[in-house]
């Protein structure tokens, strides 16, 4: 089969198209043909080495995936060749304290899909059984892959790591994400009040299309008071926040008494000062977010199939071209989800 393997990390990093043998499922695993496979944030980490652990190379990226069962090991039970699936791409123990509680995005020997081991820019992927998710039958590979792992995430920071009421004030930082595309429909649904951000006027559109109420421009330096104006200077209650650094501290300008703000990803930096005074005084929370249930990923499949949910697709590449994909989404330009296509 065809998988595009990382040999050197970069910006760019060096990519070469390789065939190679077809993998095995072992006992608990399957094997999986890749029909479309979204391109993440995380994508560029493993390229440019900047993941906090060192990767060995050659390695396939690639951690959204969609496709279709095409073995299954002796003792898989739940799972036949030719089940249409998507694939949590955190996999997890089952066995440990944090995933006997349900926590299974924080297990202690928790592995990712296109990290750990060989993800899905490849013709097929092996994963563990237990990581499948059925796809709706209304939903097709492209959809499901734009959204196995954003649009979980997003799911995931708004339904499980932190609460939204109706009527609350949600602010989506940077909407025509992966992540904040589909957070703006999600806090829609849950029938909030959504203002985001957009670096520029095609992005702000976009996340008004979407559903935002209103949209600020993330390059006036005073988007934080533009927040507070909208809202009466109240703040709002929720922060989607997937940039961090400076972006980070800025959003406890715009929350309000008593608001949380939830935060993953940090793409745009790790640390940060912070003032302790306003979050005591005001009750205030800042709250991580790290990857998604199995639920979670059911969850935001289903509201796709019933509508409620619908990826952002930029574009679409075929495997040889995927190199090319890596440059585009690392060039800030992208409107949603960029996705490879290996078969
Ligand atoms: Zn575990």
């Amino acid at each position: 089969m065809k998988a595009l393997q990382l040999v050197a990390n970069g910006q760019p990093g060096r990519f070469e198209l390789r065939e190679i043998p077809e993998p095995r499922a072992s006992a608990e695993e399957v094997v999986v043909r890749v029909h479309a496979c979204g391109l993440n944030h995380l994508d560029l980490w493993l390229e440019s080495a900047g993941l906090p652990i060192q990767i060995p190379l050659p390695r396939t990226p690639g951690g959204e995936v969609a496709g279709e069962v095409l073995s299954a090991g002796g003792d898989v039970k739940d799972w036949k060749v030719g089940d249409r699936v998507a694939v949590q791409s955190n996999f997890f123990c089952g066995e440990c304290e944090f995933c006997r509680r349900g926590d299974e995005s924080i297990c202690i020997k928790g592995e990712l899909l296109g990290v750990s081991c060989d993800g899905g820019f490849a013709g097929q992927v092996v994963v563990p059984a237990s990581a499948l998710v059925r796809l709706p039958e209304e939903l097709d590979f492209n959809t499901s892959a734009a959204l196995t792992l954003a649009g979980s995430t997003a799911m995931h920071m708004l339904t499980n790591r932190s609460q939204v009421n109706p009527g609350d004030w949600v602010l989506v930082i940077g909407g025509t994400s992966g992540v904040g595309s589909a957070a703006i429909q999600i806090a829609k649904q849950l029938r909030a009040r959504v203002i985001s951000t957009g670096s520029t006027q095609a992005k702000r559109n976009l996340a008004k299309q979407l559903g935002a109420e209103f949209v600020v421009d993330s390059t006036d330096v005073n988007w934080p008071a533009d927040v507070r104006k909208l809202t009466n200077k109240r703040g709002v209650d929720v922060v989607v926040e997937h940039v961090g650094g400076d972006v980070l501290t800025q959003c406890f300008d715009c929350l309000a008494r008593g608001g949380t703000i939830v935060t993953c990803g940090a793409t745009a930096g790790r640390e940060l000062k912070l003032n302790l005074w306003p979050i005591f005084v005001k009750q205030q929370r800042l709250i991580g977010s790290y990857g998604r249930t199995r639920a979670d990923l059911q969850a935001t499949l289903d509201w796709a199939a019933s509508g409620k949910l619908k990826p952002v697709i930029d574009s679409i590449f075929p495997l040889a071209e995927a190199p090319a994909a890596f440059t585009k989404l690392r060039s800030r330009s992208v409107l949603g989800k960029v996705l490879i296509l290996p078969n």
